[in-house]
């Protein structure tokens, strides 16, 4: 028996070999899923300037402090300010000036009423008003320029990716465009005499071509472009030829699936021998690895052509070099630590990564049990469908029982 090489050692010797892609500058609102390459640092402060936090009225606090049912007080409505103006009038002792949310408050005052605190309300908002209550104090219902973000403040550091949330904020801060990675390009070649095209009939032997879906879909979703996807034969050259092909389209690594077992026809480790080295990794599913680079330094991953192998596989080795190649300052997922809802076995001394489902009934008391419906599983694709993680179970750990603790990667969350 080879000896098996541990996840960890197989990453590290993948992640050596990556090096960070050249940087872009990209109108924001066409940098979704991009990593900063620099920190996002705000153009204007947030807010912008002092504005009302409510509809109503921008007064002298000193004037309606004491405001009450009993004893109210009558101001007069010397201007109105809409969202937009560029009005700062001058306010008086005595005056007010109508108010909308967001519009700035004028630099005389100092608290705004609110409609509800006074008599006539929005009706009868442009003459005189009567306040029945007191703000609390100066400053109530005015939010003050810049307490979100100031001129230069850094807002996101790189290596964080940009995604809705983090667009808007770039947006509120002035900022029409962002330095980011540039997307890794990838081609995805599956291997096997056997894959027909989805949905095309089938003979005796053949079976629907998924990988390339699983992978493709992958690639896009840790941030990468697939430049090339394609199915060869178990025969030829067709490993070796989609490489030239990859290379002519940019790309940055070629991710294949299938054909680098220990079988007889395994065309990915008869064609690519000489670029790529085969490891057996301390896993379950996707014990058979190979990796290289081409001269010209184009990662070549060879995930093994199970699905759920091949799935795990790009969880493990590629997702990280992926993010890598972006500068990305997470390379991991989140992980929980679960109670297991069923018992399930495991194999001897390879570190289990099963796709598992978590059961979220409970809001305080998720649990998670296999998502496979029998054995291992690794060749059973439906059940990846209903994944949501991978349960992943050291290697000196043989079965799991209902209760354990496991590790649970939150495979639709990035880190
Ligand atoms: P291999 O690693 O080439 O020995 O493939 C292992 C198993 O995965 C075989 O049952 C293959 O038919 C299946 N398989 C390999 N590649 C694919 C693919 N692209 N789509 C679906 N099944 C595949
Ligand atoms: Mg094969």
């Amino acid at each position: 028996m080879t000896a098996l090489v541990g996840v960890e050692e197989h990453l590290a010797h993948i992640l050596g070999h990556v090096r960070a892609l050249p940087s872009e500058t990209l109108d924001v609102e066409r940098a979704h899923g991009r990593t900063l390459a620099e920190p996002l640092r705000a153009r204007v402060d947030i807010p912008v300037f002092d504005n009302s936090a409510m509809d109503g009225f921008a007064v002298h606090f000193a004037d309606v402090r004491s405001a009450s049912p009993e004893a109210p007080v009558r101001l007069r409505v010397v201007a109105d300010l809409p969202a937009g103006t560029s009005a700062d009038p001058a306010i008086g002792a005595g005056e007010a000036a109508r108010i909308m949310t967001g519009s700035p408050v004028p630099s005389a005052t100092d608290v705004i009423v609110p409609f509800e605190d006074t008599a006539g309300g929005l009706e009868d908002s442009l003459g005189e008003i009567v306040v029945l209550r007191a703000p609390r104090a100066a400053g109530t219902h005015v939010r003050l320029r810049g307490v979100d973000a100031v001129v230069g403040d850094v807002l996101l550091s790189a290596g964080h990716v940009l995604r809705a949330r983090q667009l808007a904020a770039a947006a509120a801060a002035g900022i029409a465009a962002v330095v980011v990675a540039e997307r890794p390009r990838v081609a995805v070649v599956s291997t096997g005499s056997e894959l027909v095209r989805p949905g095309e009939p089938l003979a005796h032997g053949q079976i629907p071509e998924s990988n390339s879906e699983l992978l493709a879909g992958l690639v896009v979703e840790a941030g990468g472009e697939v430049v090339l996807r394609r199915t060869v034969p178990d025969d030829g050259d067709g490993p070796l030829r989609a490489i030239a092909d990859a290379i002519a389209l940019g790309a940055h690594a070629v991710v294949y699936s299938g054909g680098v077992s220990a079988g007889a026809y395994e065309v990915v480790k008869s064609t690519l021998g000489g670029l790529m080295g085969f490891r057996s990794v301390a896993m379950q599913p996707g014990k058979p690895q190979g990796f290289g680079t081409t001269p010209e330094g184009v990662l070549l991953f060879g995930l093994p052509g199970n699905p759920v192998s091949a799935a795990v596989s790009f969880e493990v080795f590629v997702r990280p070099a992926l993010l890598a190649l972006q500068g990305r300052s997470t390379l991991d997922r989140p992980t929980l630590r679960l109670p297991a809802s069923t018992a399930w076995r495991t194999p001897p001394h390879r570190r289990q990564y099963l796709p598992a489902a978590i059961d979220r009934s409970d809001p305080a008391g998720w649990t998670v049990a296999p998502a496979t419906s029998g054995g291992s599983g690794s060749h059973l694709p439906g059940s990846l469908a209903r994944a949501d993680a991978y349960a992943v179970v050291p290697a000196d750990v043989d079965a799991v029982a209902p209760g354990d603790l496991v590790d649970v990667l939150l495979i639709t969350m990035e880190g």
